[in-house]
């Protein structure tokens, strides 16, 4: 399979939901080979685990926080390489979920390189395990996600992805970031989630829902979202079946590291 850019270039623009503070991203094509790259300041910094400052809530590389749903978009649309400049702290929120930026990345239009990808293969089973948290890798002919949560309101959700078969844009790409009413006054304390309302989350109280899911199990899929745009920073596409029970950011990143040697 051949290596994929964007056509043009295009902008987004809106707010970060710790921050609550507007942030402005340029998306423009880059070489094959190049990869995702972020440009902050002045800074070049690669969409890479290394790049990786922050786990607690979402992935932030040198400086730039919430990069999971862009990177989860271009892994969804097999794009390679790209350079994203960022003014801001945070990439924007947008709906909570990774559609706003498939929408755009396809309006930009997707085109081949000359380049092949360079997947790495999974070829014997790699585990990592952390308390009730655990990743496993298996040998596959594509990429297949399976992912197991259980949440306190919305119990066990169980959700597979499989992209020979299943169609990002459709299945994954909708689901938004998720919270819970009582931990959002806790994050406010600590001068997080400035930014996060009923318009950018799915919110769940004592009882359940607040504002209307897209799916019936929006989180699960969601946590599937967030898998793919970590993955993204292994800095080349993976081939094998992911079995994801209860991961979080800090655990795919160390899987990350792991691959990566690093
Ligand atoms: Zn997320």
């Amino acid at each position: 399979m051949k290596q994929k850019t964007i056509s043009q270039p295009f902008s987004l623009s809106g707010i970060g939901i710790h921050s609550g503070e507007e942030s402005i991203i340029t998306l423009s094509p880059a070489l094959p080979g190049s990869g995702i790259t972020f440009f902050k300041d002045g800074r070049k910094i690669p969409a890479l685990v290394d790049q990786v400052k922050e786990t607690r809530r979402g992935t932030s590389l040198d400086g730039i926080a919430v990069t999971e749903h862009l990177l989860s978009a271009t892994y969804g649309l097999g794009i390679d390489n790209l350079e994203i400049k960022v003014i801001g702290g945070e990439i924007p929120i947008m709906d909570g979920s990774a559609l706003p930026f498939v929408t755009a990345l396809e309006k930009a239009g997707i085109v081949e390189q000359e380049a092949d990808k360079n997947a790495l293969v999974i070829d014997h089973p790699v585990r990592i395990i952390e308390e009730k948290a655990s990743l496993e890798l298996l040998p596959c002919h594509g990429f297949k996600v399976d992912f197991m949560v259980d949440f306190p309101v919305i119990g066990e959700e169980r959700c597979c992805f499989d992209s020979r078969t299943g169609d990002f844009k459709q299945e994954i790409a909708p689901a938004r970031t998720f919270g819970y009413i009582d931990e959002y006054e806790l994050l406010k304390e600590q001068g997080l989630a400035k930014g996060a309302s009923l318009n950018n989350a799915l919110v769940l109280g004592k009882d359940g829902y607040v504002n209307a899911p897209r799916f019936p199990d929006e989180p699960v899929r969601h946590k599937i979202l967030d898998l793919i745009g970590d993955l993204i920073l292994l800095g080349r596409p993976l081939q094998a079946e992911v079995r994801a029970v209860r991961s979080g950011h800090r655990l795919n990143i160390e899987l990350i590291r792991r691959l990566s040697g690093k």
